[in-house]
């Protein structure tokens, strides 16, 4: 780890050792990885990356963290935020927009907007990056970045710039290529249609308006715990097994929402965990519905 924490001096990039994760988390839960690194320059992204491999040392990327839930004990190894060049959102032709990995999603929706471009509207209020978005799929209400990304520039595990487009993609509900690979996404070109501003900000509006309503935004956590299961809702189905505002240390059912499990102040990994599984149990006792797990859980 000296020879990682060197390298980050003698280059002027950020880092924190021995970090606690439930910093980085929107969940508010984990312990500390080794050393938290915050990479602005593709430039810095492959040095370190080939200087990890060849130390035998983990690395993982982070987004915005609104996916995850951490391991109490931690995370061994590197977590990588990309920021700096990662942030920048820019326009590349009439229809098209190219927004870096580490970049809000909110802030491609408002640039989108901004240059009356529509397409992106679904994404508002989602609290995650443009890679995190592409990672998981994200959507809500009538999108998905299936719609809308036409390519991605990723970092291989080689350490080879590359582009995915298209199918190449292989979107599926709340799944993607870089599910099954190392590959680390750098840029993500979006396609859009024109738009009005005053229509693309009226139903941005109109998702943030119905979030604030539906969703206890007011408490940490890591969004929808479980995928949609086909024909059916996880909330309706963990609602109708009386479940809501079932509370495990504390980790609880959110009143206001049940497919989201709330922090309520001092909630372990182990404590949203084990609801998770006592969620998932009777669940598919009462119902025959198998909830499966959307949030991503990584760590010791
Ligand atoms: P993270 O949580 O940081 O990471 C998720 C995964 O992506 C990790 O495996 C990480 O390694 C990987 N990853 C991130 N960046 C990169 C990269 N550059 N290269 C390679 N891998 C990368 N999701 C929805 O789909 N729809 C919703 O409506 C929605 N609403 C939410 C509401 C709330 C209040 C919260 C807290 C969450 C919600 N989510 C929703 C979940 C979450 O915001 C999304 O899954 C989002 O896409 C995650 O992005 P992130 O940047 O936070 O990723």
């Amino acid at each position: 780890m000296e020879i990682i924490e060197k390298f980050c001096k003698d280059r002027g990039i950020e880092y924190l050792k021995d970090e606690p994760m439930k910093n980085h988390t929107s969940f508010k839960i984990g312990g500390a990885c080794d050393m938290y690194i915050v990479i602005n320059t593709v430039n810095d992204l492959k040095l370190l990356l080939a200087l990890a491999k060849n130390e035998n040392i983990p690395y993982m990327i982070i987004g915005n963290g609104s996916n995850l839930l951490v391991h109490d004990k931690g995370l061994e190894g590197l977590v990588i935020r990309l920021k700096g060049d990662f942030t920048d959102i820019k326009k590349s032709d009439d229809v098209r927009i190219i927004a870096g990995s580490g970049a809000k999603l909110a802030d491609v929706c408002i640039f989108a907007r901004n240059n009356e471009l529509s397409g992106l509207e679904f994404a508002y209020g989602i609290p995650g990056s443009a890679g995190g978005g592409v990672y998981m799929n994200a959507g809500a209400y009538d999108g998905e970045m299936k719609n809308v990304v036409e390519s991605v520039v990723y970092l291989n595990s080689a350490g080879n710039i590359c582009q995915y487009k298209g199918d190449e993609l292989d979107f599926s509900y709340r799944n993607s290529v870089f599910k099954r690979t190392d590959d680390i996404i750098l840029f993500v070109t979006y396609r859009l249609i024109p738009g009005r501003y005053e229509d693309i900000s009226s139903k941005m509006n109109d998702f943030m308006d119905r979030r604030r309503t539906k969703q206890p935004l007011e408490y940490p956590s890591a969004g929808s715990v479980f995928k949609r299961p086909e024909g059916n809702y996880a909330g309706a189905l963990i609602q109708q097994c009386g479940l809501k505002g079932m509370s495990i240390g504390g980790a609880e059912v959110s009143e206001k929402h049940s497919g989201f499990i709330i922090n309520t102040g001092n909630a372990t990994c182990d404590d949203v965990l084990s609801l998770v599984d006592y969620v998932q149990k009777t669940v598919k006792e009462k119902t025959g519905y198998y909830l499966e797990r959307e949030i991503i859980d990584i760590g010791k």
